[in-house]
Formats: structure tokens, C-alpha cells, sequence
């Protein structure tokens, strides 16, 4: 998954801002790589409760670029991100372990209050056993 935050940093890097008087020489370059980083791995872990990430990431790292490059920022930035979610769609479970270092967990909680630890379907993030929960969401979303 980092293949993506790093390909995004690399292509935006020679636009990044140079920093305020008294920062170092590359805080603005590394809070664009951990930018790029943090909505991987969000994107890797939550998928089903991240809505829009290219925005999200357009919107966290804007502020470290001129107005001249914000129409190429958001290009590469949309442009990974949909490479990203392709991935993530084909390859949910290789994705999580690689950003989270353990394999994924059904989104449900038990009766006891506990997460449930069953591997989840890919379409959905439940186990086959709670399933149901995601015809309820759907339901949900869809009358909201
Ligand atoms: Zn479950």
C-alpha cells in the first residue's frame, strides 16, 4: 500500500512549499509524506467508513503548495487514490496485513461487547455470520 503514499510524495515533492522562517529545511516535505501515509493506511483499515479520500488528502496537504500547483496536487492525488482503491478492492486482505501487520477483523461486536475476531468477507468487512448487519446498513444508507 505505501507504494501509493510514495508515489503521490514523489510526484508532488518538487512543488512543496519551502518551510517558515525557523523550521527545518524538510518539516514541509515530511508532513506530506505522513499525510500521504495516515490516508493509506485509513484507506487500507476503514475503507467502508472512508468515504472520500483523495479529498481528504487533497484538503490535509493543500496548505503545503502554491496556488500555481493545486490543480496538479489534486490531479496525482485523485489519480493514486483511484489506483489505491482498485488495489484495495482486488486485494483487501493482502492490503490490511501490509499496513497493519495483522490480518483484517469483522466490523462487528459480539454480544459480550467485544470486537469480533472472525475474518470478514472483502465486499463488506463482515464474517459470514454477521452478515445481516451489512443488509441493515445498507438499508440504512440507503433511506438516509
Ligand atoms: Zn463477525
Amino acid at each position: 500500500m505505501y507504494q501509493f503514499s510514495r508515489a503521490i510524495y514523489r510526484e508532488l515533492a518538487p512543488h512543496i512549499l519551502a518551510p517558515p522562517p525557523g523550521a527545518t529545511a524538510t518539516s514541509n516535505h515530511e508532513q506530506v509524506l505522513r499525510a500521504c501515509e495516515v490516508v493509506v493506511e485509513r484507506l487500507a483499515t476503514d475503507r467502508h467508513y472512508f468515504a472520500r479520500p483523495a479529498r481528504t488528502l487533497f484538503c490535509d496537504i493543500r496548505p503545503y503548495f502554491p496556488m500555481s500547483s493545486q490543480g496538479r496536487v489534486f490531479q496525482v492525488v485523485s489519480g493514486y487514490m483511484d489506483l489505491a482503491q482498485r488495489f484495495l478492492a482486488e486485494h483487501p486482505v493482502a492490503a490490511y496485513a501490509l499496513v497493519s501487520g495483522a490480518p483484517p477483523q469483522c466490523r462487528a461486536t459480539t454480544r459480550k461487547g467485544a470486537a469480533c475476531q472472525r475474518i470478514p468477507l472483502p465486499h463488506n468487512g463482515y464474517c459470514p455470520s454477521h452478515q445481516h448487519l451489512a443488509d441493515t446498513e445498507d438499508r440504512e444508507l440507503a433511506a438516509a
